[in-house]
């Protein structure tokens, strides 16, 4: 499998951001991720989608939507489109049949910042998902950058304390996402776990001071969604566009803080006598399943079994371990960072489903 670096859920002016599609891809060669996704609200941008190079680089820029009833007080369910064929806003006041037209459309469905509080001190209200009874949709955007720092800012000072400190913001994804995802996951449900940035690269003031609060750039070395695929992007838009959303829908994918540390290379596998799983894989039982997890570097790391944690790890960097039971096993990985232990991989789950 080949890893590649996706930056995704961000806006432009084209909805409530600051940067063009040019910029973004600008910053992306320069942060030296692999594929972007726009993802405007309620509109699909159509003609900047594909390659854009400088010098040996290039980055892949796609562009889908986030989708929510601008009618409904307050705004929230939130969906990630991406991959469609079509616009698909029209259906945003009925968050099921948004789910359904964006995979008629060929395209893929994550609800957005789940859980997303208000934060009145910047004016911003709450716009997690509350719909809860839907089905068919791809998965849920587990980590998003915007939403902890929205949980994070109780007065206007701690909103200044971060403008100047956003490498203290991110800790981790908000555990009721987290338990949201494991029990949509124990229902039997295949959900697949993307992390996003929510970049908006906004200008603001305060005083003489004036910043670019979050530039993409930044973003862009914080929370990724990395992607396994078989074959390596060929540099063809059509064919790797395809590869990208493949993966997505697999799960072949994990949610890396590249922060700290890259995450580049973290590995999660499974073996049994016949089969061979990546994370978002089925495999079967038969006598026993062999786990193996790499990591980038020695540190923390946790398997979680049905969204309990069965084993943890310190001070390593590979790990083995052997289970006889069915069920859906995902993987964690902490780090220190700046004083704290930080979230640092969340893996996709691998699906070990028992033979009869
Ligand atoms: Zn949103
Ligand atoms: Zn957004």
């Amino acid at each position: 499998m080949h890893e590649y670096v996706i930056n995704l859920h961000m806006h432009t002016p084209y909805s409530d951001g600051f940067g063009t599609h040019a910029e973004i891809a600008r910053e992306a060669l320069q942060a030296g991720i692999d594929v972007v996704i726009v993802t405007d609200h309620n509109v699909l941008v159509r003609g900047l989608e594909g390659y854009y190079r400088e010098g040996e680089r290039k980055v892949l820029l796609l562009t889908g939507q986030e989708v929510h009833d601008q009618d409904r007080q307050p705004q929230k369910n939130h969906l990630l489109v991406i991959g469609a064929s079509r616009d698909v806003a029209t259906f945003a006041d009925d968050p099921q049949r948004l789910i359904d037209a964006a995979r008629q459309a060929g395209g893929l469905t994550f609800m957005a910042h789940p859980r997303d509080p208000a934060a009145p001190a910047i004016g911003e209200d709450d716009l997690g998902w509350v719909s809860w009874d839907v089905d068919r949709f791809t998965g849920l955007e587990i980590w998003n950058a915007l939403s902890e720092l929205k949980g994070r800012i109780k007065t206007k000072l701690h909103g200044l304390y971060y403008v100047f400190r956003p490498k203290q913001i991110a800790v981790g994804p908000y555990p009721e996402v987290i338990q949201r995802w494991d029990g949509l996951l124990n229902q039997g449900k295949r959900v697949v776990g993307i992390g996003g940035s929510d970049a908006h690269a906004l200008p603001v003031r305060a005083g003489i001071l004036r910043r670019t609060v979050f530039p993409y750039r930044f973003h862009f070395s914080g929370i990724n969604t990395h992607i396994l695929t078989p074959d390596p992007l060929s540099g063809d838009e059509t064919q790797d566009r395809e590869l990208v959303l493949a993966s997505l829908r697999q799960g072949h994918a994990f949610v890396g803080y590249d922060l700290p540390a890259p995450t580049r290379g973290f590995k999660f596998t499974a073996q049994s006598r016949e089969q061979f799983a990546w994370m978002g894989d089925e495999i079967l039982l038969q006598d026993g399943v062999t786990f193996q997890i790499h990591l980038p570097l020695i540190t923390r790391c946790s398997l979680i079994k049905n969204g309990k944690p069965m084993k943890t790890w310190e001070n390593r960097q590979n790990c083995t371990y052997i289970t006889s039971e069915p069920g859906v096993y995902r993987v964690e990985v902490h780090i220190d960072y700046l004083g704290k232990l930080r979230g640092w991989i969340f893996s996709n789950p691998i699906y070990v489903r028992s033979v009869d």
